[in-house]
């Protein structure tokens, strides 16, 4: 476990730059890469903003925000960034060609004995692995947003990924302290095949008119004590990413209950991807902390 000390995380978007900030919390030296030096600047940003705030809650003191921050460097060169990594989680955008390509890069830049993880939601890590030579140390490292503060991180093996990587992996976790759970590389995994139906079902739900946004979202919170109901946590999640892992699931296991309920497909077609562009299911003008349902679907 000593092995690991440099962690490279590529992607300083939402899920990087969170990443980056866990790994930088807890001693390990962190690379974060991205191509867009403005991404990074933004990156570096909010960690420090999401530091202050766990300074301000007495959850961290000011030296560990300190040592944290000054445990992280930014690179736009992929090459120079993973160059002294034991460990490459990436969490570069969900499109598999470019992901294909970040992999086979990093199969040639970096150390031979690095374990290359993905943060993906939904692409295979089988055929992640494939365009490296080195599939037994490929692995789905599935943080869950916001990475500091959320406990899971889902492991996924590869059908070649071996048995020490999943155990180096796990046990890594746990130093992150977060809780693992190791499942099997088939569509959406555990986390996305469950949640995604559910939060398409919600969306047929509106869909046929069978109740309202603020309707749906309570019976699930109140019902179900679900912390956010389907319909918000989807807007939180970004509709178009919502659409792709569905997308993802239908044709994976070639089963049309998985197919997406034309109204999320509209609504993406029209830009309204959630809180990212400032209106899905709930309008974010005002932020996030008060709720109102987008006029399209008010009543
Ligand atoms: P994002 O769009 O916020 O950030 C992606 C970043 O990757 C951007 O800053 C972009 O500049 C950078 N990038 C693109 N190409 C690159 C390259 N070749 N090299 C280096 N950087 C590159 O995306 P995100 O929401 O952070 O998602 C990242 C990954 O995490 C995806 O695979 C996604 O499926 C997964 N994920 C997302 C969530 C979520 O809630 N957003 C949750 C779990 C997993």
């Amino acid at each position: 476990m000593s092995i690991i000390k440099n962690v490279a995380v590529i992607g300083s978007g939402t899920m990087g730059n969170g990443i980056a900030h866990t790994f930088a919390q807890f001693g390990f030296l962190v690379s974060l890469i991205d191509v867009s030096k403005e991404a990074l600047d933004r990156g570096l940003g909010t960690i420090t903003k999401n530091l202050d705030r766990q300074v301000a809650k007495g959850s961290i003191s000011e030296a560990d925000k300190t040592t944290t921050l000054s445990n992280i460097q930014i690179f736009t060169d992929l090459k120079q960034g993973v160059q002294f990594a034991d460990l490459v989680v990436e969490a570069a955008t969900e499109n598999e060609d470019l992901k294909l390509k970040i992999f086979k890069d990093l199969d040639t830049f970096a150390k031979p004995e690095a374990i290359l993880a993905s943060n993906t939601s939904s692409i295979s890590i089988t055929k992640i692995g494939s365009v490296t030579n080195r599939a037994d140390k490929v692995i789905g490292m599935h943080f869950m947003n916001p990475v500091p503060i959320m406990k899971l991180v889902e492991v996924i093996r590869g059908y070649a990924t071996s048995d020490e990587v999943a155990a180096i992996t796990m046990e890594l976790s746990k130093k992150l302290n977060k809780i693992p759970t190791e499942v099997n590389d088939y569509p959406g995994f555990v986390a996305n095949r469950i949640l995604m139906p559910m939060i398409n079902e919600a969306i047929y739900t509106l869909y046929e008119g069978v109740a309202g946004v603020e309707e749906i979202d309570t019976v699930m919170k109140l019902g179900m004590a679900h912390p956010m109901g389907p319909l918000q946590l989807a807007d939180f999640i970004g509709l178009d990413v919502c659409l792709s892992i569905l997308n993802v699931l239908q044709d994976g296991f070639g089963n049309p209950k998985y197919a997406p309920c034309p109204l999320l497909v509209n609504m993406v077609t029209a830009g309204k991807k959630g809180i990212k562009s400032g209106e899905g299911f709930y309008i974010y003008s005002q932020g996030t902390k008060d709720l109102v349902v987008s006029t399209k679907f008010k009543k």
